[in-house]
């Protein structure tokens, strides 16, 4: 099978798939998305992914589409498409319409779908750890809604990349360290973990939701709270959490080493239960 795409109840190949000019997704970023990950030929936490998605439409008063049609077109392509590990992405727009910033009424919904392998994180970077830097948050204020619009995410990205990292961690104006361009972020100091609480300046991430139950049943103290810069160089170990990310070890930001520049024991630990967790399909 090729790499598949569905919209608005049709599945054909990739390369044959196109959306009008008028989506308001396209003009107005004005649409919701999903990415979901398979392991061994099972989608990796659909419910939950499904609710995130549920919880996006309804925070921008998207007309609701069932999710009984949203599951069977994913499950459908995953079946189809054959590949053991693929990553399916989902978007939702609001509509097509002659384009106005005002909202048309009455618009239908557009759904489509890609599926695709997915592009796995080289070993390397995952044994040795990934470098990062640290940038302005400029997203607008609402990341906890999983949006189409990802251009500071994605000039974000670019600029890590031309920098010779990996990754950008976006910090806000007040030095409060929020998250990554595609995941949400760790540090561990003293043996204990911090990441951002759930506001409206981060995504509300499956991963780091699945990481801290992890953190629970390993006994593993884990607080959701703000912290700085400071903390986030000062830290014995940074990891990244996200559907493609899984769980990345950073061990260096702006130029300074975390901890002692390699991937810690802690970040190590949870990575290799959170594996385990996804092939065995779920939690136990
Ligand atoms: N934060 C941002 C900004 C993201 O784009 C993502 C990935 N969608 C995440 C966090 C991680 O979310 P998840 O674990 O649900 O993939």
């Amino acid at each position: 099978m090729p790499d598949l795409a569905y919209v608005n109840g049709e599945i054909m190949p990739i390369e044959k798939a196109v959306v009008p000019i008028e989506d308001r997704g396209y003009q107005f970023g004005d649409g919701v998305y999903e990415f979901v990950a398979s392991y061994e030929g099972r989608p990796f936490m659909l419910e939950e992914h499904l609710d995130r998605l549920e919880r996006s439409m309804r925070e921008l008063a998207l007309d609701p589409v069932p999710r009984a049609d949203i599951k069977k077109a994913v499950l459908d392509l995953f079946t189809l498409s054959g590949y053991p590990r693929a990553g399916l992405y989902i978007q939702i727009a609001r509509g097509v319409a002659p384009r106005n910033h005002a909202i048309t009424p009455g618009m239908t919904p557009q759904i489509i779908m890609t599926i695709r392998p997915v592009q796995e994180m080289p070993a390397e970077k995952r044994e040795k750890g990934a470098t990062a830097i640290t940038v302005k948050d400029t997203r607008w204020g609402r990341c906890d809604i999983k949006t189409v619009q990802l251009l500071s995410n994605s000039l974000a990205k670019q600029k890590s990349l031309d920098a010779g990292c990996d990754d950008a961690i976006f910090v806000s104006g007040q030095g409060i360290v929020r998250e990554g361009t595609s995941s949400n972020l760790f540090i561990v100091s003293g043996g204990r973990l911090t990441t951002h609480p759930l506001t409206d300046n981060i995504l509300p991430g499956i991963t780091r939701m699945v990481v801290l139950n992890l953190c629970k049943a390993a006994d593993l103290v884990v607080e959701e709270s703000f912290f700085g810069i400071e903390a986030l160089l000062g830290a014995d170990e940074v990891f990244l959490t996200g559907t493609v990310t899984e769980l990345l070890p950073i061990v260096r930001i702006d130029d300074k080493s975390i901890g002692n520049g390699e991937v810690g024991p802690i970040t190590r630990r949870l990575y290799d239960l959170l594996r385990e967790q996804a092939m065995a399909g779920g939690p136990a």
